[in-house]
Formats: structure tokens, C-alpha cells, sequence
């Protein structure tokens, strides 16, 4: 089937001073079998010192959306519209060594697997130390003092001695710490966090949750926290962005989306997290499907294959045509339900499966 071009969503812009800000984005690229339209339209602002939780299932954009931010895509390949100010600086039209020079300083990533993150052949001081000193131009003495200090803050046990050690001498937690010493090294004031704690236990989780929340008030730097699990951000994020199909469904706090999704995917990933009133013997409910190619997206609203609750928007409107981001009970969602309807089946057929 071709999909007709769909228009872009609206969304009007977070109040406050923006330190990011993000407008129609979109990130598109070659392939063999086609153009894979990654990102469509994705607008959002992050302020100071607040954490923005970006949430989707794979093959969202979630991902796609932080590496072109950082300017990591590969530009031969990968072509980007649209605008992203970090700062008030254009990040999109940015040269590669512009780019390079605010990557470790003005903003840094922790990735999810930090063994491979991390190099096996230095040890972990020497990682630390290597941007601190390339962006601050310290000496090899001063570096290696600032990378025992980052593993004193970050918690890492004995770090005059473990500042010598290689990466596979550390835990997964411990690898995890250290990367998040290395992305603070020089005070960045955006981090970008991409499902940083996947890998790790629930204790371990929670410990590295835990650091970052209190680095972030101690440093006040604005965190972009990606994650396919809305229960791991509940506790760290202020915002909350849902991503479906390379464009944003809904976007609120995350009180506002916790308490009152406003859109059937975000019910669905509501459903798929323990909650702490609920029945332990009651199973957990897996969104139904999978997600959509990005290659050939359904037309209209990209959920309707998997949505429960087309039947209750009139006609065929789900497949025919594109829910906008509009305001509904206090914030954003875009699908074609009325107010109503959302509030009426959020407050009588989702919420009392939450427990
Ligand atoms: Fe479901 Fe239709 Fe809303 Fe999409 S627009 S989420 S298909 S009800």
C-alpha cells in the first residue's frame, strides 16, 4: 500500500527557559529495501536541571532521536531535518568538529552495555582521565586525581586503587558507575542516559537510579533518560515523552502520564509494569503485536493494528488519518478518542487493572 505524505504533528513548546529544544525532527535513512523513516516530526523541550524520560519499544526513535542529537548518526547515510538548539547553539547544522568539541564537555551519553562501551585494554582511570584532559587541557597528574575523585563520587569502593584496574576486574554495576564517572568528567549539561540500567539486577538498578538523581541535584544537569520500561523512569523522571513509531504519542509529567495516560499505548505500557498495590498473582499484560516496520508504517494512527479500542473512534478514521499531539485532560496526546473517552476508559477499564 502507499502511504500518503502525513502531516506533522503540533505541539506547543514547555514553558520556561529551554536548555534543549527540540523542533520537527526528522531523521530518515537509506537502506537497501527502502527509506526507513525513523523519527517524524518529534518536538520537545528539556529545561535545566530537569529529567526527561524517553519511552518506547524498540524501533521507536527513542534511540535514533539521542545519537542525532549527539551527532552520532553517520551523516553518508542518515538525513535530518528539522531543529535541535542545545543551549541556543544549532546542533543539526553544526560541523563535525563543532559537534565533537560540545560531545564530553556541554553534553555525554552512557550507553547500556558498558563492557562494550568501554575499552578492555585501559584501565578505567585512564578512561576517565583521557576527555577530562583533552577538554580541560590538565596534566596527566591532575587528570588521574580527577578521575579518583568521579570514582569516589559515583561510589566506587578504594578508588586510588581501583582507578588502575581494567574494566573486566569491575562488576556490572561497579563498569556502570564508571562509565557514568566518565560521562560527568567534565560537568556536561546534558546527559544522555540510553537504558542505562537494563543489564543490571533490581538492587543494582536502583543504586545507579539512585546516583544519577543525586548527581543530577548536585551538578544540576538536564537528563535525557531513554528506556523501554516506564516503571524504571517513575522515580527519576519529571517529563515523560512516548515514542510510537518515530513520533511522539503522548507527553506530559510523569504524574500526569502515571496517573492519567491519556492514550492506548501508554495504557499498555502502564499494563506491562508491576505496581505496588497490585495483586502479586496477577499476571502482567504484554502490549499484544509487535511493533511496526518503520520501512512501510500502517497508515493513520501507526497503533491501529494492536489498539483495543479503534472500534470506539467512528468510521474508519484510525487507518485513514494521523492523530495530531493535542492537549486532553491537562496534557498531550494524539489519538482520535474525545477527552471523554479517555478520561471515561483510563478511569473505568485501566486504572483498576493497575491495582
Ligand atoms: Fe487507538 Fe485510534 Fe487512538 Fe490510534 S487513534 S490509539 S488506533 S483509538
Amino acid at each position: 500500500m502507499i502511504i500518503p505524505e502525513q502531516p506533522t504533528e503540533t505541539a506547543p513548546a514547555a514553558k520556561g527557559s529551554s536548555f534543549l529544544s527540540v523542533q520537527d525532527l526528522k531523521v530518515s535513512f537509506a537502506t537497501e529495501d527502502g527509506i526507513v523513516r525513523a523519527v517524524n516530526g518529534l518536538s520537545f523541550d528539556l529545561e535545566k536541571g530537569r529529567t526527561l524520560g524517553i519511552v518506547g519499544e524498540s524501533g521507536s526513535g527513542k534511540s535514533v532521536t539521542n545519537l542525532t542529537i549527539l551527532g552520532l548518526h553517520n551523516p553518508r547515510t542518515t538525513t535530518v531535518e528539522g531543529q535541535i538548539l542545545l543551549d541556543g547553539q544549532e546542533l543539526v547544522t553544526a560541523s563535525d568538529k563543532e559537534l565533537a568539541k560540545l560531545r564530553g564537555s556541554k553534553m555525554s551519553m552512557v550507553f547500556q552495555d558498558a563492557l562494550a562501551a568501554l575499552s578492555p585494554y585501559y584501565t578505567v582511570g585512564r578512561q576517565i582521565a583521557e576527555p577530562y584532559m583533552k577538554h580541560t587541557g590538565a596534566s596527566k597528574k591532575e587528570a588521574r586525581d580527577r578521575a579518583i575523585e568521579m570514582l569516589t563520587k559515583v561510589g566506587i569502593p578504594q578508588p586510588q586503587t581501583r582507578v588502575d584496574d581494567y574494566p573486566h576486574q569491575f562488576s556490572g554495576g561497579m563498569r556502570q558507575r564508571a562509565m557514568i564517572a566518565m560521562a560527568l568528567v567534565n560537568d556536561p549539561e546534558l546527559l544522555i542516559a540510553d537504558e542505562p540500567t537494563t543489564a543490571l539486577d533490581v538492587t543494582v538498578q536502583a543504586q545507579i537510579l539512585d546516583l544519577l538523581k543525586d548527581l543530577q541535584q548536585e551538578t544540576g544537569t538536564s537528563i535525557i533518560f531513554i528506556t523501554h520500561d516506564l516503571g524504571v523512569i517513575a522515580n527519576i523522571a519529571d517529563d515523560v515523552l512516548v515514542m510510537y513509531a518515530g513520533r511522539c504519542v503522548e507527553r506530559g509529567t510523569m504524574a500526569e502520564v502515571l496517573d492519567s495516560s491519556q492514550h492506548p499505548y501508554g495504557w499498555g505500557l502502564l499494563r506491562s509494569i508491576p505496581h505496588m498495590n497490585a495483586d502479586v498473582d496477577k499476571p502482567l499484560m504484554p502490549i499484544p503485536g509487535t511493533p511496526p516496520s518503520l520501512l512501510n508504517p500502517p497508515s493513520g494512527c501507526a497503533f491501529h493494528p494492536r489498539c483495543e479500542f479503534r472500534d470506539k473512534v467512528g468510521g474508519d478514521r484510525c487507518v485513514t488519518e494521523l492523530p495530531r499531539l493535542e492537549l486532553a485532560n491537562g496534557h498531550l496526546s494524539a489519538c482520535h478518542l474525545t477527552p471523554q473517552q479517555k478520561q471515561d476508559i483510563f478511569a473505568q477499564q485501566i486504572q483498576p487493572q493497575l491495582g
